[in-house]
């Protein structure tokens, strides 16, 4: 049958139902892929792979995504929001270890002061990197007003996963209320690409009652959106949460990580020169996870510079990695096994999406 993938694999357009085959690939077809994804990656963005430092800025979270450990409805949840201090010691750290950009991400709030804080800690980050260092947000669904003064403010990408590209699956993994709408999600994204952010999104794999052809549509989502950015990974369980009376029902965790990898290689082939992270979710179920996921495709990593008594608390699902680590042990474990894995490090480079640049000369 390997005839079957190389055949697949010249294609110039991928048809969902040659994804849905891609993602049948057994150990051997698999391979074939993984190969194709790694020369795709090596010809369209080199072996360079960024850095992202991650700071989870705060668990506080308005929503209830039935999945999430950091839910409102999650009473054990112990709450936090960093200091505007330890925000800009991270994004110093970032600085001076040449990491191109920061993240900033938290559970989704809305609010005038809340949108003035994080307004504040971007120009902060700005002015102390003297404009080096690049800002990403992840901070959910925000009116128009709201991206826009950030923005301004100076971040200049934006991930927003849909999570689920098939509004009915939205539906299943959301309470039904006006707060957590599939449309009011799409529309996000457009606001962002509108306001003029890098714009990243991205889904879940190996969600309870998700199909390969579900799986495929997202792939064709992403297509389609002309997405710059993709941080995609597999769905992991959280004891306090509604979604965990499905875990019998879920592919074992190994499965869910292969799943994950043949997304990652397919969407490489599909989407040549965006940017795609290797996400902490794959090293949840594999420790070389997310060094595995650069080989085939990834060449985004987000070493967390969350300080480390925050770590434990930002637990959106069970045995997230890194909880226990510093920055410092965190780099120099991260240097070694991007070295492994073939990559090279843009040390001190933004590492913006091509496609973006390439989208906005045309
Ligand atoms: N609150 C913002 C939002 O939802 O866009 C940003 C932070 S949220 C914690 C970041 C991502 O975590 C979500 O987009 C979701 O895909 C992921 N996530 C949440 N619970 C998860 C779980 N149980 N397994 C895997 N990923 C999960
Ligand atoms: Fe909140 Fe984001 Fe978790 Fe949903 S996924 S509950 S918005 S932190």
């Amino acid at each position: 049958m390997t005839q079957v993938i190389q055949n697949i694999l010249q294609k110039q357009n991928l048809s969902k139902k040659d994804i849905v085959r891609l993602l049948h690939t057994d150990e051997t077809e698999r391979k074939l892929l993984f190969e194709r994804a790694a020369k795709v990656k090596e010809e369209y963005v080199g072996k360079k792979v960024f850095y992202r430092g991650l700071v989870e800025y705060s668990n506080l979270c308005g929503k209830n995504c039935l999945y999430c450990g950091i839910r409102a409805g999650n009473k054990k949840a112990h709450r936090y929001e960093v200091t505007e201090e330890e925000v800009l010691e991270a994004a110093r750290y970032a600085w001076e270890n040449k990491f191109g950009s920061v993240v900033l991400q938290a559970g989704e709030r809305s609010g005038k002061d809340y949108v003035r804080r994080i307004e504040r800690l971007v120009r902060e980050i700005k002015k102390m990197s003297q404009g080096e260092l690049g800002i990403t947000l992840s901070l959910g669904e925000q009116s128009e007003e709201t991206y826009r003064r950030w923005f301004e403010a100076g971040a200049h990408r934006y991930l927003l996963r849909i999570e689920v590209s098939n509004p009915e699956l939205y539906h299943r993994y959301h309470p039904q209320n006006k707060t957590h709408d599939y449309q009011a999600r799409l529309q996000s994204l457009y606001l962002l690409r509108k306001v003029g952010y890098q714009v990243g999104t991205g889904v879940m794999i190996g969600l309870p009652f998700q199909t390969t052809e579900d799986l495929a549509d997202d792939l064709l989502f992403m297509k389609e959106h002309d997405i710059d950015m993709v941080g995609m990974g597999p769905y992991i369980e959280h004891e306090d949460t509604p979604m965990y009376q499905y875990r019998d029902q879920l592919m074992p965790r190994m499965d869910r990580f292969y799943l994950s990898l043949k997304m990652v290689a397919i969407l490489r082939i599909m989407m040549k020169d965006i940017n795609i992270a290797a996400t902490t979710a794959m090293q949840a179920i594999d420790p070389m996870g997310r060094e595995k996921s650069i080989k085939v495709g990834a060449n985004i990593i987000m070493p967390n510079l969350t300080p480390s008594r925050y770590r434990e608390d930002y637990l959106l699902y069970e045995d997230k990695p890194c909880t226990d680590e510093d920055a410092e042990e965190c780099k120099r474990c991260l240097e070694a096994r991007i070295h492994m894995a073939g990559g090279e490090i843009g040390y001190g480079e933004w590492g913006d999406s091509k496609h973006f640049s390439r989208r906005k000369k045309s």
